[in-house]
């Protein structure tokens, strides 16, 4: 993707441990890379097109002058999100802050963090099936729709479906919710948990009845096997309920690890 880049910002502000930067400030240094589409700017030569470099300075100054961390890295991190959500046209932003005075006896010429933070599309499986399904799939997506984190939300019509695994049971109501994110993995996956918590699911036995079952199916393209978090979700081939609502929002998405488009994935399950 394009890049802006922005070198050696100097800023005067407050952030640091000790009482003494609090109260005195010091010089920080920024450097930033913003990551964004500069074609249509780049055809048209207009301002109205273009993310305004000169606001974004100005932006970052009056940030990191109005608040206070003890942290490089939060400062760095706070910054950076509150910079894309500020300019939806910046997908990505590399930041870094240095600290040319840190408090540190010896010679050094400076201390510096630097963060990552970007939107990530990611997709999520939305399940219920007990009590007023309706109701707790549609609370758990205006919840998200509320969170600053979350932007362009789309959503898949819902479809009933017969309960998988086994488990005598009623009916599911199921969908796919597509959005943009500034959650980590990890972080996701906590939002999601505290919708099923809202919805004051029970996880008393495994497949079994749930008011609201919350699933990452994708992430970007990431790959990951943790214990406690799979991405893509594992056997969602298997799964017509995802796979159906998913096909309708994104049929040519293409599944990281088997490389095929979700509706081939689907005309796959559909043949078998
Ligand atoms: P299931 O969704 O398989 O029916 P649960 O919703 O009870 O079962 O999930 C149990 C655990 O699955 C969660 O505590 C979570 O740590 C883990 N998990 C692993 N990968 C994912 C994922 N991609 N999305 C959501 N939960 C996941
Ligand atoms: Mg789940």
């Amino acid at each position: 993707m394009d890049q802006i880049k922005i070198k050696n910002l100097k800023i005067f502000a407050h952030h640091g441990v000790y009482e003494q930067e609090k109260e005195q400030g010091q010089n920080f240094i920024v450097n930033a890379v913003l990551c964004t589409d500069i074609e249509k700017a780049g055809k048209s030569d207009n301002i109205e097109d273009a993310v305004d470099y000169g606001a974004v300075c100005l932006f970052i100054d009056a940030y990191m002058r109005e608040n206070r961390f003890d942290l490089l890295e939060a400062a760095a991190s706070h910054t950076a999100q509150e910079l894309l959500l500020e300019f939806p046209a910046v997908k990505k932003v590399e930041l870094e802050i240095e600290k040319p005075d840190a408090p540190i006896p010896l010679r050094f010429e400076s201390v510096s963090v630097r963060v990552t933070k970007s939107w990530h599309r990611v997709f999520i499986a939305l399940g219920s099936n007990m009590g007023e399904r309706l109701k707790y799939l549609e609370r758990a997506v205006s919840d998200l729709e509320e969170d600053i984190c979350f932007r362009n939300i789309r959503v898949s019509d819902y479809i009933e479906t017969f309960p998988y695994g086994g488990v005598e049971q009623d009916d599911f109501l199921n969908g796919v919710l597509e959005a943009e994110t500034l959650y980590s993995p990890e972080e996701l996956l906590a939002r999601i948990q505290e919708e099923e918590e809202i919805a004051e699911r029970k996880r008393e036995i495994h497949w079994g009845p749930r008011t609201l079952d919350l699933d990452i199916l994708f992430y970007d393209d990431l790959i990951l096997a943790k214990k406690d978090l799979s991405i893509p979700h594992p056997d969602m081939k298997n799964r017509r309920f995802v796979l159906e609502p998913l096909a309708v929002l994104a049929p040519s998405f293409v599944h990281p690890v088997y490389r095929k488009t979700v509706a081939d994935l689907l005309r796959e399950l559909n043949e078998r």
